[in-house]
């Protein structure tokens, strides 16, 4: 079935010009933050049918923070993600690597990708060969990979990107920005762009340079002061991916 852009109408410094959902059906991908302005959007959308499901792609609040909103609005609707601990929260239920969903009319694969959040899942129209990729990857920048203590995981990051590579979908529709048309070409320039950041990370080392703030300072040159923190957790990813490699030998 074809899918329906409808803009989560969040714009900010992280999300861009907001977030996209996407509606299938009755099924929509991702909840966005709950703004009155989306939810009107939806309901126009259905014209007249109720919301049956709500796929959150991961816990990222501007994913999933709508949640509470939309079921206000639609009292009976399915909310379903990712609980990688299997520790359900009350009222979702959970996503399993594989299982198909059933959208009417169509089907979407459910694939767990972790790396950008250790709940992410990505879901694939076979058929249409539409991949639903939630911050696994945009177009214009990178998306965040933070630390693992704050839910990241860079080397899962670089896994999951090399499946999703391997699918070879027509068509990427990103949780921001616009559509991806052709996912293997951008999916491969994130992927060297994450592999020149960590020679950059073991040039530093090399150098003797163990401070996360200064290699920041050494690799990402002219960054906005805003956006330095974020920075910082790429590359403590980068120095945690960097560890788990020499340990696996
Ligand atoms: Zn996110």
């Amino acid at each position: 079935m074809t899918p329906q852009l409808i803009h989560a109408c969040n714009p900010g410094v992280l999300t861009g010009r907001g977030n996209n959902t996407y509606l299938i059906g009755t099924t929509l991908i991702d909840a966005g933050i709950g703004s009155a302005e989306h939810l009107d959007a939806v309901t126009l959308a259905l014209d007249g049918r109720a919301l049956s499901h709500v796929i959150v792609t991961h816990g990222h609040s501007d994913h999933s923070a709508g949640v509470p909103a939309i079921r206000a609005r639609w009292p009976d609707v399915r909310v379903s993600k990712n609980f990688p601990d299997s520790v359900v929260t009350d009222g979702w239920s959970p996503l399993r690597e594989g299982e198909v969903i059933d959208v009417g009319g169509g089907t979407l694969r459910v694939l767990c990708t972790p790396g950008h959040a250790i709940d992410h899942v990505c879901l694939y129209d076979d058929v249409r060969g539409d991949l639903f990729a939630g911050d696994m990857v945009i177009i214009g920048t990178t998306v965040l990979v933070p630390s693992r203590s704050k839910g990241g995981d860079m080397r899962a990051y670089l896994a999951s990107l090399g499946r999703l590579r391997d699918l070879d979908a027509a068509r990427i529709l990103p949780g921001h920005g616009p559509v991806i048309d052709r996912p293997r070409d951008r999916i491969n320039a994130v992927i060297e762009h994450r592999l020149l950041r960590e020679a950059q990370v073991l040039a530093c080392l090399t150098q003797g340079v163990t401070d996360p703030a200064v290699m920041v300072a050494k690799i990402y040159e002219g960054l906005p002061p805003t956006l330095l923190p974020f920075a910082e957790q790429t590359v403590i990813a980068h120095l945690e991916k960097i560890d788990e490699d020499r340990q696996a030998g």
